[in-house]
């Protein structure tokens, strides 16, 4: 499999999924995207419905990643989506809401959050694809929360691997703090900067894009643009599918607590492979970026100050960077209108779809549909969930289970994704159903454990400075 860049240039020659693991944006400021998308045969669906979850993972993503030996793949997946790591060898258990909708656990991971899902591959793939070319990476993140924990019990202990996570003094949740500060694993640096999580962002791209000293260290990111991130999830789409139905002419249909797209991206590329999906419900929160989009057809970011902070903060984001991802396709694959698109939107801050044919085809072609959820609506929802099953669901969960309710249909079973376990977000729990959150017996002592931090002022000549007197 050949990749290319959504922009049309970047990737001379075609590059293979090893060319594009370690990069984040091609050199025309492009997404990468597979050439074209593996056909699964329903033949071929019938005989995956019985795989274990590792295996169904190497089978999907051996039509990504054929530059890797069948049998390394093999061995890599099975070292990732064990039963130690994701609390049962069923990886992604189902669970029943009720009134048609299933929900589909993601959050059985190290950190209790579904990035787990892709970046616990992703810490075997680097230490594999370094291993092959005896190369060191330092990986360098900003993290406002849940994307700097998964990094790092993700990397920690990997050979030729350091991380360096950048998070703002004082402004991550006491248990996602605990969470990463608590690591105690010689190659991870947690370091905390006085400023905001946007200082943080910003001094990455400083860093970044300073060539020499990101070839000279050998800078690189795990943001969620990473391809081999978008392609891990694609397995789980599969997974739910074939949990809901008993034969593959059935379809279900998802909803997708989105922040990025990356997630839902995923379940478009399972469902441009010929997975049964009917519908793939887009669920935002007050940052309603992607509702907005999908019911009007006009691309609208937003700016920091219109950009809110919610109780379900990991979907609080302005512009959804996988989303040119989906454009990139519902254009027919047209790097030139594509790139006129995006230039709209460093101009005017906006595209406008609406009057266009493609508009239809968001729907009736693709099967997008979308929804939002507010704070209020967040808390009926727990409660309500809570009052008809005794589960306690995070606020993210919370927005795909009301926007599903909207959304589902009588003969096709919705699947709602779970993307984080209650316990983090405690506070809010607390707010709508006056108790705790149940915290896994692994995480009972976290708060206690000792931390390891330094604080750096906002500046990425600190920053910088801080990586070399560790080389
Ligand atoms: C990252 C995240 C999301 C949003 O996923 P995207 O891939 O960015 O759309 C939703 N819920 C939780 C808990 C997350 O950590």
């Amino acid at each position: 499999m050949k990749y290319l860049s959504t922009r049309g240039g970047g990737f001379e020659g075609g590059a293979d999924f090893l060319d594009i693991l370690l990069e984040g944006l091609a050199a025309d400021g492009g997404l990468a995207m597979p050439e074209t998308y593996p056909q699964i045969a329903p033949d071929v669906l019938d005989l995956w419905r019985y795989l274990s979850y590792p295996e169904l993972a190497a089978e999907v993503i051996r039509h990504f990643a054929t530059d890797i030996p069948l049998v390394d793949l093999r061995t890599l997946v099975q070292k990732t989506y064990t039963s130690n790591a994701f609390g049962s060898y069923e990886i992604t258990p189902m669970t029943s809401l009720g009134g048609g909708l299933q929900m589909l656990g993601l959050s059985e991971g190290p950190t209790l959050a579904f990035k787990d899902m892709a970046m616990q591959l992703l810490g075997n793939l680097f230490e594999y694809a370094l291993d092959r070319t005896g190369r060191r990476l330092d990986i360098l993140g900003a993290t406002s929360g849940d994307t700097g924990s998964a990094a790092e019990y993700a990397m920690r202990g990997k050979h030729n691997i350091r991380v360096f996570m950048l998070s703002p003094l004082g402004r991550m949740s006491a248990f996602q703090t605990a969470q990463m500060f608590s690591l105690p694993d010689a190659n991870i640096h947690n370091i905390a900067v006085d400023g905001v999580f946007d200082d943080c962002q910003d001094i990455v791209k400083a860093v970044s894009a300073d060539a020499d000293f990101k070839r000279l260290h050998a800078i690189g990111t795990v943001n969620s643009i990473n391809w081999a991130r978008v392609v891990a999830q694609v397995v789980y789409y599969f997974r739910g599918y074939f949990l809901a139905t008993s034969s593959s002419d059935q379809k279900v249909s998802f909803s997708v607590p989105s922040g990025n797209f990356g997630n839902i991206c995923a379940g478009h590329i399972a469902r441009m492979m010929g997975l049964p999906i009917d519908r793939l419900v887009c669920a935002t929160n007050e940052n309603d970026v992607l509702d907005e989009f999908f019911r009007t057809g006009v691309y609208r970011v937003r700016g920091a100050a219109e950009t809110h902070a919610t109780s379900s903060p990991s979907m609080d984001i302005s512009k959804a960077s996988n989303f040119e991802r989906f454009v990139f396709d519902l254009v027919g694959r047209d790097a030139k209108a594509l790139r006129a698109l995006w230039r709209q939107v460093e101009d005017a801050g906006r595209f406008d779809l609406s009057k266009s044919p493609l508009f239809a085809e968001i729907s009736e072609r693709y099967g997008f549909a979308s929804g939002q959820c507010s704070h209020a609506e967040r808390l009926v929802t727990i409660r309500s969930v809570h009052a008809d099953t005794g589960m306690v669901i995070d606020p993210h969960t919370a927005v795909a289970v009301k926007v599903a309710r909207e959304h589902a249909e009588q003969g096709v079973p919705m699947i709602v994704l779970e993307t984080a376990k209650a316990a983090k977000f405690n506070y809010t729990i607390r707010e709508a159903l006056g108790i705790d959150a149940f915290v896994p017996a692994v995480y009972e002592d976290l708060l206690q454990r000792p931390q390891r931090s330094v604080t750096l002022p906002a500046a990425a000549a600190a920053i910088k400075r801080y990586i070399v007197e560790r080389a």
